[in-house]
């Protein structure tokens, strides 16, 4: 006769998988729900217009935590039927041309008319210059006090491949939280004009008036990105000067062919410190976007962004996990060297580590 099993009880066993039990498992599950009601509280919190919880969400999105980019992940998908109805700018121009002195200006000029306004950066040298673009507080003093409006730096220590995605996500976060009007500041750091002109609808090149030969100097396809050019500091002394590079500014903007918008780029005058010409740029915004959404380009612009980074999202996703992969480092060092000692074409040392790659991926 077969012995009788003993009940669970008998054994003493515990009547829930002992996984189930154990502390790292309760620990598990409240995380979860505590992860849940974090990014439930959030959101709605965020579509309220709570700049504390924005501000959370904009780091999270910023962490290298896998669990926080998780959770960023589901307050973006969760915000994102309550983004896109902002008009969102790009704002470029040399250091000291005075681009904080005119966003000031222009976001206290638009939250006096009732929007608001957010100002986000595209700013990969924060690192190796420390004092980024938006960190400096002293800078946009009137807007940081501002209740209609929301400043932030980007994170430091970033590629530019990160810092614009994350600006470009926390953009969908400050439209959920209502912004009306994003502001994206670039101070055109290698790429990061292109960037920058890929995630707005409307891009501003501020420039100086020279010494004469306004068009030396200026960085190959800057003038065709332009949605229209304003040259700052246009007071004082300074202001016949800025006239005439108005008129060269001008000339050249008319070489180029027209753009698929049908938008013909202007150059206006701006006094930011002064407050002058201010009106008249949000004039030529508002004209561009009416203009551009009659003509059905401003939604295609944002389809196309969207695909773009779609594709650029995979791409530095793919880039990352491959360059960050130990074996992939060590093995790049030996093939460098061997092709640096031509010991080996560089086609066939590429397929050595992408066979390693591969194989390490089976
Ligand atoms: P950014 O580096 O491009 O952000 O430039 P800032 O806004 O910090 O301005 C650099 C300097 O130029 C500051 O001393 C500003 O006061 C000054 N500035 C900015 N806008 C104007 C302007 O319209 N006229 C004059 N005269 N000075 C200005």
């Amino acid at each position: 006769m077969k012995p009788k099993k003993k009940s669970a009880l008998e054994e003493k066993k515990p009547l829930v998988a002992p996984e189930m039990t154990s502390t790292s498992a309760i620990q598990k599950i409240k995380a979860k729900r505590a992860e849940k009601l974090d990014a439930e509280h959030l959101i709605t919190a965020i579509i309220k217009g709570n700049i504390t919880a924005l501000s959370k969400a904009i780091t999270l999105v910023e962490s290298t935590n896998p669990t926080h980019l998780d959770l960023a992940n589901k307050i973006i998908n969760q915000c994102l039927p309550e983004s896109g109805k902002s008009i969102r700018i790009g704002i470029t121009g040399v250091p000291g041309v005075g681009k904080s002195t005119f966003i000031e200006a222009l976001g206290m000029y638009l939250t006096s008319l009732n929007h608001k306004v957010a100002v986000l950066a595209v700013d990969p040298s924060s690192s190796i210059t420390k004092g980024s673009i938006l960190g400096d507080k002293t800078r946009m003093e009137d807007l940081v006090k501002n209740k209609k409006a929301f400043i932030r730096p980007s994170a430091s220590g970033e590629s530019l491949g990160g810092v614009a995605q994350h600006t470009r996500e926390s953009m969908i976060l400050c439209e959920a939280a209502g912004y009306d009007v994003i502001i994206v500041e670039t101070v055109g750091v290698g790429q990061s004009e292109t960037a920058v002109h890929g995630m707005v609808d409307f891009f501003l090149l501020l420039k100086l008036a020279g010494a004469g030969d306004e068009l030396q100097g200026i960085k190959r396809g800057i003038m065709e990105m332009a949605d229209t050019i304003a040259i700052n500091k246009a007071d004082g002394d300074n202001l016949k000067p800025a006239k005439l590079a108005k008129v060269e500014f001008n000339r050249a903007l008319h070489l180029y062919p027209l753009k698929t918008s049908k938008w013909q780029p202007k150059v206006l005058l701006c006094s930011a410190l002064h407050n002058e010409g201010i009106v008249e740029i949000w004039k030529e915004i508002q004209t561009y976007i009416s203009q551009t959404k009659e003509n059905q380009s401003f939604s295609h612009k944002r389809k196309e962004q969207n695909k773009y980074w779609f594709l650029q999202t995979i791409n530095d996703a793919l880039k990352q996990e491959f360059y960050s992969n130990k074996s992939i480092e060590t093995a790049l060092e030996k093939q460098m060297l061997q092709i640096e000692n031509s010991q080996i074409s560089p086609f066939t040392a590429a397929k050595a580590i992408l066979d390693l790659y591969y194989s390490s991926k089976k």
